[in-house]
């Protein structure tokens, strides 16, 4: 018999939410991979775990310890992952330390529970029946332009993370990309003191960060495009300044609105023309 790696979810703000399953999986494995073993030092002394090894296996040193982790998996003892908060693997270290484990040909399970994207999901009220994951978007370029505008054109409902102070850049970058009548969902500081799910369009979302600047943790829940409709020359311009604000030349932005909105390249290209050209073009 060989261990098993053992992907622990651990609280996302509330530490209620540390199930008796997880205790009793980390209180049996002989290693747990963390982020940070001050940080999770001290979830273990809240579950009144003590005396399990703990080692760093972070977003930077994710594969590190994998020499240390086969070992153990051979000799029949489990090791477990926990980060920070939530679900290893979602936006978090996790991934390539499941797929070494798979190579290696052992059996790799987990312990359900808290998970940011799916509680801000349920909460949203948007259609759940179809979505999209998008995490973190890329902060700056090509990237960046290109996955919004990829974003704007989605029908399923759209997850992101975001940092807080990079909420009021991406919430106008959305309007931007969507048009500002759009619905989203901000949901912040869930399972905590402050949770908070606010609703509305992205121009009014604009506005709220205005007034109440955000704090906190948040995953944005977008709406999807609507069903059917093709994309409006409104939304078209507004997708093509965008593309062009973030340094893409005609070409290339003509390229990524045409792919986003399914929209005929005459169409594209003459909307396109609408736009005065720039003094750096
Ligand atoms: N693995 C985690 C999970 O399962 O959700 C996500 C880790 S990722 C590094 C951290 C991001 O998740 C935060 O920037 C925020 O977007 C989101 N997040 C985590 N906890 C949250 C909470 N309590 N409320 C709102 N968003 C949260």
């Amino acid at each position: 018999m060989t261990g098993r790696l053992v992907l622990v979810s651990t609280p996302i703000g509330n530490l209620g939410d540390l199930s008796p399953r997880a205790v009793e999986a980390l209180k049996a494995c002989a290693l747990i991979c963390c982020e940070d073993t001050r940080h999770s030092g001290k979830l273990l002394s809240h579950a009144g775990i003590s005396g399990i090894r703990l080692a760093v296996a972070d977003e930077h040193r994710e594969l590190a310890r994998l020499d240390d982790v086969l070992g153990l998996l051979s000799s029949g003892l489990d090791v477990a992952v926990i980060t920070d908060a939530g679900t290893p693997g979602i936006s978090d270290p996790g991934m390539r330390l499941v797929a070494a484990v798979v190579e290696a040909g052992h059996q790799v399970t987990a312990v359900p529970g808290p998970a940011a994207l799916v509680m801000a999901l349920v909460l949203s009220g948007f259609d759940t029946t179809r979505f999209v994951f998008e995490g973190f978007i890329p902060r700056s370029g090509r990237e960046r332009t290109d996955r919004l505008t990829e974003i704007a054109a989605e029908r399923r409902t759209v997850v992101l993370y975001e940092a807080p102070h990079r909420m009021e850049r991406t919430i106008a970058d959305l309007a931007a990309a969507c048009g500002g009548e759009r619905h989203i969902a901000m949901a912040r500081e869930l399972t905590k003191l402050h949770e908070e799910v606010w609703r509305g369009s992205l121009r009014g979302a604009g506005q709220r960060l205005a007034e109440v600047p955000p704090r906190g943790e948040y995953v944005l829940v977008l709406q999807g495009a609507p069903a059917g409709e093709a994309a409006t020359d409104e939304q078209i311009v507004t997708a093509l300044r965008t593309a062009l604000e973030s340094g893409a030349d005609r070409r290339s932005a003509i390229a990524t609105v045409m792919a986003a909105t399914g929209a005929a390249k005459r169409r594209v290209y003459d909307l396109a023309l609408t736009i005065p050209r720039d003094a750096n073009e």
